[in-house]
């Protein structure tokens, strides 16, 4: 049985006594099983990542971003090589991971901006002869703790720029799909990147609550669900550490009655059921307003009827297998219960087999109508390919809805008007809001986060909020008088 690592310094090593299984998903088999880092060994990491920040926050933002470039143009050569990996642990489909891929090396791209992202203020003359400036300056050793979902993308929503900011990093991946995390590693060593910056450890809790607590970590950030998001943000910020840790979600589409509805339909389908609806910005709520909730529903049906279902590694699906065995049940068990509770099951994806993978976690498709807002499968998160349909009748008590619910990561609206949409991107209580468009994803160069309970603490994923977040702002007050220091005068503008 192959057994997955950890990278530390440089090197893959382990030494580690406890291994968990790692599934192909679209088989439901074990494929290896991944060593789970003990104390000692994330100490290792965290040790070899210290050793390694004098050199690397005094390297040139120059030769940093020339190391982000090289590796930049290894990823585009080698992105089928590392999707496959991503579809064989994951499930998604190939052109799903391709383009996970894609989004997690914008932001490589935006790091490679490194001169540029991190230039400081100058004011002259502040003073006789006194100039003021403000620097922004590296942490120090920063981890990043990352979900199943998207296993490339969201540790390069921080790594990236954290080094680039001239940060070294401790990752601590998904121990359901850790191999890309590993090749990523290998990658950047190739492309220059010294040892020690950027260092990967596998595990659990037991490791996870070593870089909450650990003195030489400055900062952590975190993706995935909720109650995890907030243990890690009160765990690390009560050891004095910086945090960001972004949480789950419950998105909502607002369909209005003069939208495109073949627009939005589209739009839902593939915010829906796209990676079997294992994503955070996810649409799994439609809203529809007035009287076009019928012809929505059968649209809707007609298209979760028709997704091409299978074994992501071949072309031309739209959707491969949950996670894991223990992630089907429960999603099939928020089934069972929108059944339960009243809500009509217009498309059951339960009882699918794909052929050829009869023991995969395969769920089809699921619609949901006549969804109302005391039922589990419109409060909580699914994270899977169930989309409930709400029925309003106005646009008043559809963001209300919105902004009643706990979650606040990611919305959008269909319409015609501009009013209304207007009103809505002002309103509305939710962190990314898109308009006529289905995930409102932001490109690299905003930042990435949500509002209430999808997001502890006060910055954003990647962008400019990325570069403050892995960066403290220094502020130089300095004067260079001709001649004797000490016996100059010195005046400042408030001593008249
Ligand atoms: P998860 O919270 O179970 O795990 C995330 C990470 O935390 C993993 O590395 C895991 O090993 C670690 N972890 C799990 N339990 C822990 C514990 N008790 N103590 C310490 N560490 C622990 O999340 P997941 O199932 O891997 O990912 C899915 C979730 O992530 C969903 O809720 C999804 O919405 C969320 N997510 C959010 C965003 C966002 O941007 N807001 C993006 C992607 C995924």
């Amino acid at each position: 049985m192959k057994t997955i690592n950890h990278f530390i310094n440089g090197e893959l090593t382990s030494a580690s006594e406890r291994h968990a299984p790692v599934f192909n998903p679209a088989l439901g088999a074990q494929a290896a099983q991944v060593s789970l880092a003990s104390a000692g060994e994330v100490e290792q990491a965290i040790a070899a990542a210290k050793a390694a920040f004098p050199a690397w926050s005094n390297t040139s933002p120059l030769v940093r971003s020339r190391i982000l470039f090289r590796f930049k143009m290894m990823l585009e050569e080698r992105i089928d090589d590392l999707a496959r990996i991503v579809t064989a642990e994951h499930g998604k489909v190939f052109e799903d991971a391709k383009g996970e891929i894609i989004r997690g090396m914008e932001v490589v791209e935006f790091a490679c901006g490194a001169p540029s992202i991190l230039k400081g203020e100058i004011t002259e003359q502040v003073g006789t002869g006194v100039d003021a400036y403000s620097v922004n300056q590296a942490l120090g050793v920063v981890a990043g703790i990352t979900p199943f979902n998207f296993p490339a993308m969201v540790p390069m929503w921080m790594w990236p720029v954290a080094i680039a900011c001239g940060n070294t990093f401790v990752l601590k991946p998904s121990e359901k799909n850790p191999t890309a995390a590993l090749v990523i590693a290998e990658w950047l060593k190739e492309a220059g990147l010294p040892d020690g910056v950027f260092n990967v450890v596998n595990g659990d809790k037991e490791a996870v609550d070593v870089l909450l607590s650990h003195e030489d970590i400055e900062a952590v950030s975190f993706v995935g669900s909720t109650p995890i998001a907030e243990y890690i943000y009160t765990t690390a910020s009560s050891h004095g550490k910086r945090v960001q840790a972004l949480g789950g979600a419950k998105n909502h589409m607002i369909v209005m009655p003069d939208a495109d509805i073949d627009a939005a339909v589209n739009a839902l389908t593939g915010a829906a059921y796209g990676s079997a609806g294992e994503r955070c910005m996810a649409i799994s709520v439609a809203v529809a307003v007035g009287d076009i909730a019928d012809e929505l529903v059968d649209k809707l049906a007609a298209k979760a009827r028709s997704l091409k279902i299978g074994n992501g590694e071949n072309l031309g699906l739209d959707m491969g297998p949950l996670i894991s065995k223990e992630h089907y049940d429960k999603v099939k068990g928020y089934v069972d219960a929108g059944v339960e509770q009243g809500a009509t099951l217009v498309v059951d994806g339960r009882n699918l087999v794909v052929e050829g993978c009869e023991e995969g976690y395969f769920l089809g498709g699921c619609l949901f109508d006549h969804v109302t807002p005391d039922m589990t499968i419109y409060q909580e998160e699914i994270f899977g390919p169930v989309l409930c349909v709400v029925r309003v009748d106005d646009y008043a008590t559809a963001a209300k809805l919105i902004n009643d619910h706990e979650y606040g990561n990611g919305t959008s609206i269909f319409t015609r008007s501009g009013s209304v949409a207007r009103k809505f991107s002002h309103d509305i209580q939710v962190g990314m809001v898109g308009i006529n468009v289905p995930i409102p994803v932001p490109m690299a160069f905003h930042s990435f986060g949500g509002w209430k309970r999808s997001l502890f603490g006060g910055h954003h994923m990647h962008g400019p909020e990325g570069v403050k977040f892995y960066t403290r702002r220094k502020a130089v007050t300095a004067r260079w008088p001709e001649g004797d220091i000490g016996t100059a005068e010195f005046v400042m503008p408030t001593m008249k």
